[in-house]
């Protein structure tokens, strides 16, 4: 039986930061393939490009876990080929951008009290902003 697709306020919370990240119109892409078949990394992806399209178009967040956005090498021979002028590499950038978000914020710098901000040294937080936010 075919997966369900649902669209609600998540999917759409998901597909719209990406879409807003990567600068790209997401919606115009139709499924044609050609960036797959181009594609020189596609058999080390557990994804084929136009499938990362597809889950990023239907905001599903499982999109996280593949591996195709830590693969593509932003070579551009999807773009070049896209017949509707898509940069699956920048929804790729986008993709990656979310997931280190997700993992890396290890401090809020906007919950730093007064008090810690009088007391620690500015390299530490200029430190911690380097590392441990991305
Ligand atoms: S080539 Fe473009 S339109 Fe076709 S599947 Fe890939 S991103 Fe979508
Ligand atoms: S930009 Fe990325 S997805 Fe597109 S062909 Fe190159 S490696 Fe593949």
């Amino acid at each position: 039986m075919a997966n369900k697709i649902i669209i609600d306020d998540s999917t759409v919370a998901f597909f719209n930061l990406i879409s807003e990240l990567s600068g790209e119109t997401i919606t115009l892409c139709d499924q044609c393939g050609t960036c797959s078949g181009g594609c020189p990394f596609v058999n080390d992806m557990d994804l084929m490009p136009s499938q990362l399209m597809r889950k990023t178009l239907l905001g599903q967040e499982d999109v996280l876990e593949s591996k195709t956005m830590w693969l593509c090498a932003t070579c551009n021979t999807c773009t070049v080929r896209c017949p509707r002028g898509l940069d699956v590499s920048k929804v790729a950038e986008a993709l990656r951008q979310v997931k280190l978000r997700q993992s890396l914020d290890k401090i809020k710098l906007n919950e730093i009290s007064d008090e810690e901000l009088k007391e620690l040294p500015p390299i530490a937080i200029i430190a911690a902003n380097r590392k441990l936010v991305s």
